[in-house]
């Protein structure tokens, strides 16, 4: 059975269980499964995507889920997609594939991860009966689709901060026309950084912690980075590997799933993190330097992240699996803004690793020369994705770059690039009418827990 570990070396060995629940570990480290488990490729033959997804996941839930409950969860989390597929693949080009991760009830990736999340924390919770708050700040994608996969499940209520007038239209309306009652929007007259802060003085609030049970949802709980890790294999079996993938990266989660499903023995020979103009990962692979530098906004805002959390589990690998040694990084890098590798190592990650830098003029040129040339409209963070993969896939090989969300999301950029505005989906094109719940509230600590205080659930 797998245990994990933390990337900064203490708290010894945890259950897939703790680590579900946990989020981070105590240490500020990552959790990381102790070793890799390895899976024969032809095992996933002729296997659909929710039973893709239970034969990735089952080494690691060992002990929490058996492979047949994972299926059942995987089933009832994926039934709802908007494509029969759930992840189908689009050829673009001779040996140029899109997998479009969008079909989900938030049009964005997020949601592969966090629907099964939201069934695997509801069984879990049901066994214990506990309950937990799940607290949460967005800049769009997460949120919403925390939401969705929370709203109406057992044991768990969820209280998302968004910044009032800062998310766009769709992504604020995707939050707040859910009307379960264990939801609850709160719209924080400030900016992003400042719901970021609240939440964390939330956490750092021992006796409020405690009395409201909270959990989190970001992106790097490990059983969100493990179930991603499906689509890699899903794709990497259908266009019979080795093959190559492009992945639109901020936090660099996406790509490390890519990363699981390459250590599992899927045959990945590249993957591609493609960045916008906010390029610390570019920058690291080109010259072994991590150094953040200002967030500047791009018309692909979730990418727009300066320093990437899950690039600490790279760095473990990197490291020789040394917590220590990490631990002692990580500390200089929060005082120096930066660190570096050596080269050597450098260059074993580039066996796997490219990465590219796409500018905004770029990203708006590959959208507009896919709409006009081949009648398909992505997403301004694909098209991102997409222009990399063209400066850097490796010769006769397939490359998938990864839809990481719908056009609609993001139709101004889209229009102003090709000029055509994207529509909404059928399923939702009633969103901009549905009427829409939020709690405004002042970017004060004690305002915001007395909201959530009074919200009875
Ligand atoms: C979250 C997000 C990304 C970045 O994914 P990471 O896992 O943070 O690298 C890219 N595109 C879209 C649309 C997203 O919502």
């Amino acid at each position: 059975m797998i245990s994990y570990v933390s990337t900064r070396g203490e708290g010894g060995r945890r259950s897939f269980e703790e680590v579900l629940l946990a989020g981070l570990a105590e240490d500020g480290g990552l959790f990381v499964p102790e070793s890799w488990p390895s899976l024969d490729p032809a095992a996933f033959d002729g296997l659909d995507y929710a039973q893709t997804t239970a034969r990735i996941l089952a080494p690691f839930t060992e002990g929490c889920f058996d492979e047949a409950t994972l299926l059942e969860m995987a089933r009832a989390a994926y039934a709802g997609f908007a494509d029969p597929a759930v992840a189908p693949l689009r050829q673009i080009d001779h040996d140029a594939w899109v997998m479009e991760l969008f079909h989900g009830p938030t049009l964005a990736f997020k949601d592969f991860a966090l629907q099964l999340l939201g069934r695997m924390f509801e069984r879990v919770l049901a066994c214990s009966g506990r309950t937990i708050t799940i607290v949460g700040a967005t800049s769009g994608d997460t949120g919403s689709a925390a939401i969705h996969a929370t709203a109406g499940r057992a044991g768990m209520r969820i209280c998302i901060l968004h910044p009032q007038g800062r998310v766009s239209e769709v992504q604020r309306r995707q939050m707040t026309t859910v009307d379960d009652a264990n939801v609850l929007n709160i719209a924080v007259a400030g900016t992003f950084d400042d719901c970021q802060d609240l939440v964390k003085a939330m956490f750092a609030d021992t006796a409020f912690r405690r009395t409201h049970r909270l959990a989190a949802v970001n992106s790097i709980n490990w059983a969100r980075l493990a179930a991603q890790a499906a689509y890699y294999a899903f794709a990497a079996v259908r266009l019979k590997g080795p093959l190559a993938f492009a992945v639109p990266t901020g936090n660099f989660g996406d790509v490390y799933a890519g990363y699981i499903a390459q250590r599992m023995g899927l045959p990945i020979e590249k993957l591609i993190v493609a960045t916008n103009r906010n390029d610390i990962l570019a920058r690291f692979f080109a010259d072994g330097r991590y150094a953040a530098g200002t967030v500047h906004p791009t018309i692909s805002p979730s990418m727009d992240i300066q320093v990437a959390s899950n690039f600490e589990r790279l760095l473990f690998d990197v490291h020789d699996r040394d917590g220590a040694a990490t631990a002692a990084i990580m500390r200089a890098f929060a005082r120096d803004r930066q660190l570096s590798v050596p080269s050597a190592r450098l260059d074993e990650l580039r066996d796997l690793f490219a990465a590219r830098r796409v500018d905004e003029q770029e990203t708006a040129h590959t959208i507009a020369g896919l709409a006009h040339e081949a009648g398909y409209v992505v997403d301004p963070h694909t098209a991102v994705g997409i222009a990399a993969a063209r400066a850097a896939a490796p010769r006769d090989r397939p490359v998938v770059t990864l839809s990481t969300a719908h056009s609609a999301k993001f139709p101004d950029a889209v229009e102003a690039a090709c000029g055509i505005r994207p529509e909404l989906p059928a399923r939702m094109s009633d969103l901009l009418q549905r009427p829409e719940r939020s709690t405004a509230c002042a970017a004060e600590l004690s305002a915001i827990q007395r909201t959530i205080e009074n919200w009875p659930v």
